[in-house]
């Protein structure tokens, strides 16, 4: 898999009060306190995010946000700037997951947006693409990821591009308990790959890390990972136990 370093990351969604999410992360510090090969990443809700930022400060933890804003400030009532999630000391920002895409009105159009937003104020985003159950029965899969990366990415150049991470979640696989096979993952992962390299070129696919995402366990993340275009995972329900989730990032 090249130089990619692996990057496991746990969505926390909208689970853990403050003091929850304080004691997880403290937790998971100490739990992967001796890895150094990889990156791991915890994205708590908006109101942890400072919290959890100081309990991980001094592991290999980093800290995203599970959503922003594209506008800088101003009259949005509920919503939240890159700028902020930064100096709650985030690094990371997940951006498009399927969630959002299908409760909250998120489209391909402000999923750029969004990106755009991250990368000026220098947070590394992770663009979650996937299909549905019904367009992989139809054997769209392809062409909907193919869609999905195009629009989210538009009008982004080469130089934009370096610290982007996508993660490939089949919304199917998404807390059903349903892993796509390995095999599977692994087509859509080589696929998403050449499609970097046809769109930026060969150094910035060869560089760029695809997460896979959907009901990752520790059972099943060893051979993911064996996969040679699988550089990491996004992790839902098993990130919340700091001792399951900490299995998962020392696979
Ligand atoms: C996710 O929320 O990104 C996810 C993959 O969830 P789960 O691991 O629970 O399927």
């Amino acid at each position: 898999m090249g130089n990619r370093k692996p990057l496991i990351s746990g969505n926390w969604k909208m689970f853990k009060t403050c003091s929850e999410a304080t004691e997880a992360a403290s937790q998971l510090a100490k739990l992967v306190g001796g890895v150094s090969d990889r990156e791991v990443m915890i994205a708590p809700t908006y109101t942890s995010l400072a919290l959890v930022s100081a309990a991980v400060k001094d592991s290999i933890v980093s800290v995203g946000a599970q959503n922003l804003f594209w506008e800088d400030e101003g009259a949005y009532t509920g919503e939240i700037s890159a700028d902020m999630v930064t100096s709650a000391g985030c690094e990371y920002v997940i951006i498009g997951h399927s969630e959002r895409r299908q409760y909250f009105n998120e489209t391909d159009e402000n999923v750029n947006k969004r990106i755009k937003a991250a990368i000026k104020g220098n947070l590394k985003p992770v663009l979650c693409i996937g299909e549905t159950w019904e367009e992989r029965e139809a054997e769209k899969t392809f062409s909907v990821l193919d869609k999905q990366v195009k629009k989210g990415l538009e009008e982004f150049s080469l130089s934009d591009l370096g610290s982007l991470v996508i993660a490939y979640e089949p919304v199917w696989a998404i807390g059903t308990g349903k892993t796509a096979t390995t095999d599977q993952a692994q087509d859509v992962h080589k696929f998403l790959r050449s499609l970097i390299k046809e769109m930026y070129g060969e150094e910035l696919a060869e560089s760029m890390r695809i997460l896979y995402g959907g009901s990752v366990k520790p059972a099943n993340i060893a051979e993911l990972m064996s996969m040679p275009d699988i550089d990491g995972a996004l992790v839902g329900g098993a990130s919340l136990d700091p001792e399951t989730f900490s299995q998962i990032v020392k696979y």
